[in-house]
């Protein structure tokens, strides 16, 4: 790092205490970026970096609820409005126990350069709460959302913020979300995506993240003139990233043979075929159940406990050609990377926001494998809501087939900024540069233009 970043850094880190996954991020970015910063001494001056790093607004609230018993609750709902210089925010709301104000923060300082990368207008944000749905009733799950609505509503709007699912919230949340802000505001707007087909929705939204990540990997391998078939692939997660990231592997000819949750792996050699995987998404997204019961109705795959205090994952030492980490921050150390590497892994395709930590991140760059960063890889997801918003604006529906049309090219077009950004930048094959440089440049220079704001 040079003098101008490390002291930089500094800066962050002093202002910052107690959010490491937001330092994190933002690390990644200044030494992405400092050769940036040294051949634009204007950006510099403009103090463009410090801008960046400080939210435009922060709102941290308080969401009362009631539970079936009759028992009252309060978590902490939170909504980061990072940057606005090229559209309004834009970004998803996480409901998982872990959320806190770093973790937000830094989901929200990508979101910047994710959304910059999609080509489409949409500023960066994040949100969400520590409410934990699992093991929640519908009920329960309504009350919370309507709560939680009802001071977000305050800050939100289609041409200001536009939320949209994370861990924790997907379509049932979406319906409830939405519901209260309608009743609220006294207005049908698409102020959220991920939105139901009947009332707003984009046909592939659902799939998007998935699907876009299977895309860019895709590319990546042209490039090299590959592609997926005969590619064994591990995949984490078990959600909605990782069921369309299953599903578009097999489209495209992969065999996925992982599957996990927070409790466990399972591990089926011969493939995740169709029928298995629309029996994972029963399992997550109806029965809301846990993947282990995979093996009970395969009882040929293996379920493996993982104990988070383990010092790695052995989801990640099975040998395979392809991993589509899709769960969840930092899910990925060192010693899972070297082991990753060590069974052959050649490609590394981010579905889940920053699942590699830094140790991880330099063993895969310097190996000089395929490795494709988050904020690049899993654009697709934020770039189909953008187009759900095209699509709420102009009042009318695309087909599938024009949804999904579009999202390749969309993907495409990511793959070739962040190549033409190494190349330009003098780090050809570095995806974690060109996404970080492609994203900041396009940034920067809206920020520049609009002044001191
Ligand atoms: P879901 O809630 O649908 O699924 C999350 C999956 O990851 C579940 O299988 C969950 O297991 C597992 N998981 C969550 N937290 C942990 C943890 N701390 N340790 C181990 N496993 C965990 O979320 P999504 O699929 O939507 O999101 C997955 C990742 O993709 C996240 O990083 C998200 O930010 C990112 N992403 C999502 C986008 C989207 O469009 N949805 C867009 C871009 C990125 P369990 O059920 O046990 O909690």
């Amino acid at each position: 790092m040079s003098g101008y970043a490390a002291e930089f850094m500094d800066a962050v880190r002093a202002k910052n205490p107690g959010e490491p996954e937001f330092l994190q991020a933002v690390a990644e970015v200044v030494e992405s970026c400092s050769i940036v910063l040294d051949r634009h001494p204007d950006l510099r001056e403009a103090r463009i970096l410090e801008r960046m790093v400080e939210p435009e607004r922060v709102i941290i609230f308080r969401v009362p609820w009631q539970d079936d018993a009759g028992e009252f609750h309060v978590n902490r709902g939170f909504r980061i409005e990072m940057n606005s210089a090229i559209g309004p925010y834009k970004g998803g709301l996480r409901f998982h126990p872990s959320v806190n104000l770093g973790i937000l923060k830094f989901l929200a300082f990508e979101q910047v350069y994710k959304n910059a990368l999609t080509t489409l207008p949409m500023g960066g944000g994040k949100g969400g709460s520590d409410f934990d749905p699992k093991g929640k009733s519908d009920g329960e799950v309504m009350r919370f959302c309507q709560s939680f609505m009802t001071e977000l509503a305050r800050h939100i709007g289609p041409d200001t913020d536009v939320p949209a699912g994370d861990i924790g919230v997907g379509g049932r949340e979406i319906g409830y979300l939405f519901g209260q802000y309608k009743r609220l505001k006294n207005e049908f707007t698409g102020v959220l995506t991920g939105k139901g087909l009947a009332w707003g929705g984009s046909l592939i939204r659902p799939e998007a993240t998935g699907y876009g990540c299977v895309y860019f990997a895709a590319e990546m391998l042209a490039a090299r003139g590959d592609d997926f078939h005969g590619k064994t692939c591990l995949v984490s997660g078990s959600g909605n990233v990782a069921q369309y990231t299953i599903e578009k592997l097999l489209d495209l000819g992969g065999t996925p043979v992982t599957a996990s949750d927070s409790g466990g792996f399972i591990h089926d050699p011969a493939g995740i075929d169709r029928e298995k995987l629309s029996y994972i998404m029963e399992l997550k997204n109806v029965r809301r159940g846990r993947i282990s019961e995979y093996v009970e109705r395969y009882p040929h795959a293996e379920y493996v406990p993982v104990d988070p205090s383990l010092d790695h994952n052995p989801l990640w030492a099975i040998p395979a050609d392809c991993a589509f980490p899709s769960a969840t921050q930092n899910e990925i150390n060192g010693t899972d990377a070297a082991n990753l590497l060590a069974g052959g892994v050649t490609l590394v395709a981010e579905g889940a926001n920053m699942p590699s930590s830094p140790d991880a991140v330099h063993a895969f760059v310097e190996a000089g494998i395929l490795y494709a960063p988050g904020k690049a890889s899993n654009a697709g997801g934020v770039a189909t809501s953008g187009l759900e918003m095209t699509q709420n604006s102009m009042r009318l529906n695309w087909s599938r087939d024009e949804v999904d049309g579009r999202l390749r090219t969309i993907m495409r077009d990511i793959h070739s900024a962040c190549v033409n950004a190494a190349d330009e930048y003098g780090t050809s094959g570095n995806y974690v540069n060109g996404a970080n440089i492609a994203g900041f440049l396009k940034v920067a220079g809206a920020m520049k233009d609009q002044g001191l704001v």
